[in-house]
């Protein structure tokens, strides 16, 4: 370390090493990775920086809101709540203690959705957080349309802010005829849901009340908690939507969940009971059962009539 008039000056390599260190006594689970990140979102470098110009000196102001960011990893405050950023489907959302950061898993209910969705479908997604969902399947579908609902407020203030960033400004006729791409709504559920959609997609919260207690900090110490807790047996919420969904389905609308790698049969076999047909589970890329979906019926499901034949 070089050391010009008093002041420590230390190189990129250096603070690189240094936030290593720290994060890796701190229990970091990926602590070099971490500390490269936080490095390179205070320096506005990329990945080759360390290897080509590890040498270079850093300059001092930035050396300490390096300093101060990794202090804030070591309370093991999440990597994306640090930088406000977190990439979804190729698209950078901006994440803040708000909202759930978006999972790598999530992508998977995201691609089973855009494999079903047609031009121009009107799409709900109950849960929205930080808006990820409903925003990508916008972002990589044509004329669609979407509803994104959320009880918290604060996070469809970060979901409107996702929306406008993400999506394209329209100037399209339904657009003019004031029905815009994309809209929020805070409501419970379906409380002030109205009219019908082609597809209701939802991550809702899912986990049970004993593994809330175990949490990795970073999840159980800084996430919502409103965002993750799916009540005693983790299945609350989906007990709630496929019943309360039907009314804002149109005959042969489809539903999709995110869910525990635990809950596949438990969520298939709600869905059936509600009158669900075509009930598939998929995988995520870990192996793990993560998507349920189905399709509603074209009848009535309460008196067991349907339509036609
Ligand atoms: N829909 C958001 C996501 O998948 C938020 C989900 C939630 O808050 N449970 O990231």
């Amino acid at each position: 370390m070089k050391v010009y008039e008093g002041v420590a000056v230390m190189t990129y390599r250096e603070l690189y090493d240094m936030g290593k260190k720290a994060l890796h006594s701190a229990g970091v689970a990926e602590a070099e990775l971490d500390a490269r990140l936080l490095l390179e979102y205070v320096c506005g470098t990329n990945r080759n920086d360390l290897l080509v110009h590890g040498d270079r000196t850093v300059a001092p102001d930035r050396q300490e809101v390096y300093k101060a960011l990794i202090g804030k990893r070591e309370k093991r405050i999440p990597l994306q709540y640090l930088t406000g950023v977190q990439n979804f489907m190729g698209l950078d959302f901006s994440v803040d203690s708000r909202v759930l950061i978006p999972r790598q898993d999530t992508e998977v209910l995201v691609e089973e959705v855009l494999r079903n969705l047609h031009d121009g479908m009107h799409v709900l997604d109950m849960c929205t957080g930080s808006g990820c969902i409903l925003i990508s399947l916008l972002h990589y579908s044509n004329h669609c349309d979407g509803l994104g609902v959320d009880i918290s407020q604060d996070a469809l203030e970060v979901a409107g802010r996702n929306g406008a960033k993400l999506l394209p400004k329209e100037s399209d006729e339904s657009a003019e005829e004031g029905f815009g791409r994309i809209r929020f709504l805070q409501s419970d559920l379906f409380q002030a849901v109205e009219g019908k959609f082609d597809v209701i997609v939802s991550n809702p919260p899912y986990i049970d009340s004993a593994a809330m207690e175990s949490l990795m900090p970073e999840v159980g110490e800084y996430e919502p908690r409103l965002a993750l807790d799916g009540g005693s047996d983790g299945l609350y919420y989906y007990r709630r939507m496929t019943e309360e969904c039907r009314d804002y389905l149109f005959g042969g609308g489809m539903l999709f969940f995110e869910i525990g790698q635990e809950q596949g049969e438990a969520v298939s076999s709600l869905m059936k009971q509600a009158g669900f047909l075509d009930i598939q589970v998929v995988k995520d890329y870990a192996g793990l059962d993560r998507v349920v979906y189905g399709t509603i019926g074209f009848g009535t499901p309460e008196n067991g009539k349907s339509e036609g034949m």
